[in-house]
């Protein structure tokens, strides 16, 4: 089935990202949100990167002005859902939310429809159970800031079709994106290496086996890690690892058990850049 119309739930952080990627990527695209403040403000975020586009020499004016076209934006479910051929739902990270979504796509949207949730942590297989679709239902996470970051893992639960895998590569790769294939598992690939990492770090940071600043030169320079592990927790927000850890030590067992330096510093405060002070001072 050729997929020509791609709807978004969420303009939020991510939701705008990949209704952007999705209209560059030649669908027409229809980004819903419940609050209209957040279609406002995804609408402006899409059109800062189509401009930053224009004027980096990385898109035309006139495939701007296409990419503008095929962005429609709505607060109304039932127009959003409309004979869609491909729904992408980057809605809150709850789980009663996400059902009472994956409800009204049951609802709303046609039964040819596939369904791709950009979940982080939360169970595709239980969000794809609670609706008629199972097997047209799987993970599709992006990372943030969409338009920047090449990878898309797809996410395998434990009936998603191969066609659906399928339809989920073909967009991302109109999307401009890599992907890699994972069966629904915590953390998927990237947020459990990274954790891990993270809180190793953590670990050596409070055995006292090298400062803080040392540890990220050495993972910078003596293993091409872009950036070192504090100064990326620190923009992840350190509460937002601490929960991480938290969930993968659950699942997973004890070698994902939080550093207790990680929780102590989330107590006090140091939450990262957005509290001004994580690991660093900022
Ligand atoms: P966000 O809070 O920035 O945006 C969520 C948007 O959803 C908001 O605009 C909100 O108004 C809207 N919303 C609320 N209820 C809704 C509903 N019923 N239907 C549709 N929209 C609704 O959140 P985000 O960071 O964009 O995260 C969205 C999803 O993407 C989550 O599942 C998250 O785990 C996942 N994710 C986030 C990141 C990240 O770095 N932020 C990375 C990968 C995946």
């Amino acid at each position: 089935m050729p997929i020509r119309t791609v709807t978004v739930l969420g303009a939020g952080t991510m939701g705008h990202g990949i209704a952007h990627a999705a209209a560059a990527g030649g669908y027409e695209t229809r980004m819903y949100d419940v609050a209209a403040e957040s279609i406002d403000k995804g609408r402006r975020a899409v059109e800062a990167i189509v401009a930053k586009g224009v004027e980096l020499g990385k898109v035309t004016a006139a495939e701007a002005d296409a990419i503008r076209r095929r962005l429609t934006a709505t607060t109304s479910l039932p127009e959003a859902l409309a004979d869609t051929d491909f729904i992408i739902e980057a809605a809150p990270e709850r789980i009663d939310l996400k059902v009472a979504l994956f409800g009204e796509i049951d609802r709303l949207a046609p039964d040819r429809a596939l369904v791709a949730t950009n979940t982080s942590a939360l169970s595709i297989t239980e969000i794809a159970g609670s609706t008629r679709r199972a097997s047209r239902v799987a993970g599709m996470h992006f990372f943030n800031p969409v338009h920047k970051m090449k990878l898309v893992e797809i996410v395998q639960a434990l009936e998603s079709a191969p066609e659906t895998l399928q339809a989920i590569e073909d967009v991302a790769r109109r999307m401009g994106k890599e992907t890699v294939l994972v069966r629904e598992s915590p953390g998927f690939i990237t947020t459990r290496v990274n954790a891990s990492i993270g809180n190793e770090a953590f670990y050596m940071l409070m055995e006292g086996v090298a400062t803080a600043r040392d540890i990220d030169k050495a993972l910078k320079l003596g293993l091409n890690h872009p950036m070192g592990p504090f100064e990326l927790v620190d923009l992840v927000g350190l509460d937002t690892r601490l929960s991480i850890l938290e969930y993968l030590h659950r699942s997973l067992g004890e070698k994902y058990r939080p550093c207790p330096l990680l929780a102590q510093y989330v107590k006090a405060g140091r939450l990262g850049r957005k509290a001004g002070r994580g690991v660093y001072e900022y």
